[in-house]
């Protein structure tokens, strides 16, 4: 099989979202407070839908579940992926998300997730949370139940072009002014461990207090390794950041011409800035297409940047 397939992204309110997936990124959605755009999901709560070809119109989990040739007929039961991006113009709650093993038992058999981010534009200065500063188990539950979260919570600096892995049990959180393209199990089952104590509608959002400590890994590691810069990498060659048994993540930027083989199960693609042509079909920043499993060799062109994912066979 050899084909490209185009994706009509969900995108999602959210109180700290902003209007840049519409005003930037042209996608046709109402209001403020536009936080997520799925790109590529066939999750229930967002499920894209095929903008041309052979499967035009329908959703990318009818794909998935008639078609599983096109993903080179991986053993899972959903498609493994989701990939979307998040513009947050305020600070995202502090959160922390459980495990397979975890979530299978606590979450009605739901998958884990394990997720990292691409970091598209931040602010000068810019900073993001992860990972905690309590050395024992005992610290902290001491630090959560006496609300010291200036002294728990790790903040790191990051620049645009950085690239965080965020493991189960890993203590996270995007601060406001900071876009993102985030690759993750596609999974939604997010704790949350602290909110600032805002309020929204005069009350403050639930939090999972319980389940955050389960979860949380202690001691932390050292989270410098988290983050990884991904500038100065070649041009035109699909370039390998990350890989775990989850997912591997590719950085592609392409000036002029670039062509290699596509020979993963299947190569899950979105465009983040610039245009250009995939193999004669036009692209443009905040457009997300998936290439298909025997597709062979690619061939793009233009000026434009990329982040791809897939999964191991
Ligand atoms: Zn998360």
């Amino acid at each position: 099989m050899r084909e490209l397939l185009l994706l009509d992204p969900v995108c999602v309110h959210n109180i700290w979202g902003g209007t840049k997936l519409r005003e930037e990124f042209g996608y046709p959605v109402e209001g403020s407070g536009i936080g997520e755009c799925w790109g590529i999901s066939a999750h229930p709560n967002g499920d894209g839908t095929v903008r041309s070809g052979s499967f035009k119109g329908r959703k990318l989990s009818w794909v998935w579940k008639e078609h599983p040739e096109f993903f080179g007929s991986l053993p899972y039961d959903r498609y493994p992926l989701l990939t979307k991006i998040i513009d947050a113009q305020d600070d995202l709650s502090i959160q922390v998300h459980p495990d397979d093993a975890y979530a299978g038992e606590h979450e009605n058999g739901s998958l884990g997730k394990t997720e990292c981010w691409y970091i598209m534009d931040c602010g000068e200065d810019a900073k993001i949370v992860i990972g905690h500063n309590a050395r024992t188990e005992e610290e902290l539950h001491a630090m959560v139940e006496e609300a010291r979260w200036g002294e728990l919570i790790r903040e790191i600096p990051i620049r645009k072009g950085d690239f965080l892995q965020i493991d189960p049990g890993t203590v996270h959180a995007i601060k406001a002014h900071t876009l993102i393209l985030e690759t993750q199990q596609n999974s939604d089952i997010t704790y949350r461990l602290y909110d600032y104590d805002r309020l929204q509608d005069g009350k403050k959002r639930e939090l999972h207090i319980e389940k955050s400590l389960d979860v949380i890994r202690v001691p932390e590691r050292d989270t410098r390794d988290c983050v990884k810069s991904t500038e100065n990498l070649p041009e035109n060659t699909l370039n390998q950041i990350y890989s775990c048994d989850k997912y591997s993540v590719f950085k592609l930027d392409v000036n002029g011409k670039a062509s290699f083989a596509q020979k993963y199960p299947f190569l899950a693609a979105s465009v983040l800035e610039g245009e250009g042509r995939v193999d004669g079909t036009n692209v443009r920043k905040g457009d997300h297409f998936i290439l298909s499993a025997g597709y062979g060799d690619v061939e793009m062109e233009g000026k434009m940047s990329l982040i791809l994912s897939t999964v191991e066979k």
